[in-house]
């Protein structure tokens, strides 16, 4: 995510390190290139201009010049000026209680992943507890309505359409009468999109707005367009007054500047950002955690929650009980490397730890995903005997587990070399919650 910005700003801050004091200068100097990383990544020239105000602001003045590590403070000034861009934000649904039916709407333009986003939304309030009716109101695209029940279908959430009839205000209308009969608690609208903004749009969401009253109007817009999904959230914004923008499509090559610059152009706050075209790609957004990436310094507290949210929790607590006995084998550890995997694409994964962002830039070709699979063909290659004790591989067994899983004996050493400390750090952590032992991870 935002690949050239995280390498733009670190090098402009990296500029700055290493000089122990510094001149205002040299600080300037270092400035410019934040300015620049900025700009190339496509955030608004406005945000920029106040961004650059306030950091400089801070960092030529005197208790940070002459203080023994500037560069450190300035890190820290940029990490909070980016939170302040972004936030705050109420992540809230604003969902109502027992026996009464919550409506959001959900519109924006066509292709920026609003059907996609209403059944990510979808899954994560069933995931809740919740129990959402999907409302098949976009009439525009031809496909929209049967794209919707398809991911009703795959969610195992109700979807309500009425084909044929023209009018989605009528169609939202008779949805949320009809919610609570079908068993629903919560009624996501997915509205009409359209290429480009105009006032028949605006005109019929308005109506829906009027009729439905719903709690929550969400814009989704597509991250990659840059600039154009800001102006998009102005115009959607004067219409509506949208509670939060859903920024789709981060998980591809968008530069970010439209994330940065969407709630200080429009006031409205990202709540949420797509990142993959999978249902449970939808993260609620942190701007603390975002400016935490951007400045390449990872971002824990994501990977833990959706650790916790992907992990099988009989899995676990199995493994838990085997730890607690001092017990952890390579199956084990085949184990848990398989659950990281279920987090997503190693690559993200590692740029969400705290300093293994910087480490995929030196993997540069390697593909960890196919070392994954050789370590688990490594490991499928020993017999149990081996798996609990692999101290018992010797030089003639390494050799027949290493033609079992077409590797070369000096990588079935490696593997069990890399086992060793990681079985006693898994030992010492039995009994520990998830988020104590990422700190022990973190030391
Ligand atoms: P709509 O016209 O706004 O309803 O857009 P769709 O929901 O049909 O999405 C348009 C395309 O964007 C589809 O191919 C989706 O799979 C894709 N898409 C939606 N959200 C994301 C996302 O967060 N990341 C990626 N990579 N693709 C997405």
């Amino acid at each position: 995510m935002f690949e050239n910005l995280q390498d733009g700003l670190s090098s402009a801050l990296k500029s700055l390190s290493g000089k122990g004091k510094l001149s205002e200068s040299n600080m300037r100097d270092g400035l410019k290139l934040v300015e620049r990383s900025l700009l190339e990544a496509d955030v608004s020239y406005e945000v920029v201009r106040t961004f650059m105000k306030n950091v400089t602001e801070v960092a030529v003045g005197e208790k940070v010049l002459k203080s023994l590590n500037p560069s450190q403070q300035i890190v820290g000034t940029v990490h909070q000026e980016l939170i302040n861009l972004m936030g705050p934000v109420d992540h809230s649904l604003h969902l109502k209680g027992p026996g009464e039916v919550t409506v959001l709407m959900m519109c924006g333009l066509q292709g920026s992943g609003k059907t996609t986003s209403c059944g990510k939304l979808g899954r994560m309030l069933k995931q809740r507890g919740r129990k959402p009716l999907l409302v098949a109101a976009d009439l525009q695209r031809p496909a929209a309505i049967d794209q919707l029940h398809v991911l009703g279908e795959q969610l195992d959430i109700p979807v309500y359409s009425e084909r044929g009839e023209q009018d989605p205000v009528k169609v939202c209308n008779n949805a949320v009468k009809q919610a609570k009969k079908l068993g629903a608690d919560t009624v996501i609208l997915d509205t009409a999109g359209r290429l480009h903004i105009d006032d028949e749009l605006m005109g019929q969401l308005e109506r829906i707005d009027k009729q439905c009253n719903p709690e929550q109007i969400y814009l989704v817009c597509d991250g990659m367009t840059g600039q154009d999904a800001v102006n998009s959230a102005q115009a959607f914004n004067q219409a509506l007054e949208i509670d939060g923008v859903i920024m789709t499509k981060l998980d591809g090559d968008a530069r970010g500047g439209a994330a940065l610059s969407v709630k200080q152009v429009t006031g409205v706050p990202i709540k949420f950002i797509g990142t993959g075209e999978h249902l449970d790609a939808l993260e609620e957004f942190h701007p603390d955690r975002m400016a935490g990436r951007i400045l390449g310094q990872g971002d824990i507290l994501s990977l833990v929650e959706k650790a916790q949210a992907e992990f099988d929790e009989d899995e676990m607590k199995a493994q838990e009980e085997r730890l607690a006995k001092g017990e952890f084998t390579l199956d084990d550890f085949k184990k848990q490397l398989k659950q990281i995997t279920r987090l997503g694409p190693l690559r993200k994964v590692m740029g969400m730890i705290p300093g293994m962002g910087g480490m995929l830039d030196s993997l540069g070709d390697v593909d960890p995903e196919n070392d994954m699979k050789q370590l688990f063909g490594i490991i499928d290659s020993m017999t149990p005997a081996e798996k609990r004790d692999p101290k018992l591989i010797d030089q003639s067994r390494r050799r027949r587990i290493a033609a079992g899983s077409g590797v070369e004996p000096h990588q079935v050493n490696e593997l069990v070399k890399m086992f060793e400390p990681m079985s006693q750090m898994m030992k010492a952590m039995a009994g520990k919650g998830m988020k104590d032992r990422m700190k022990m991870f973190n030391q």
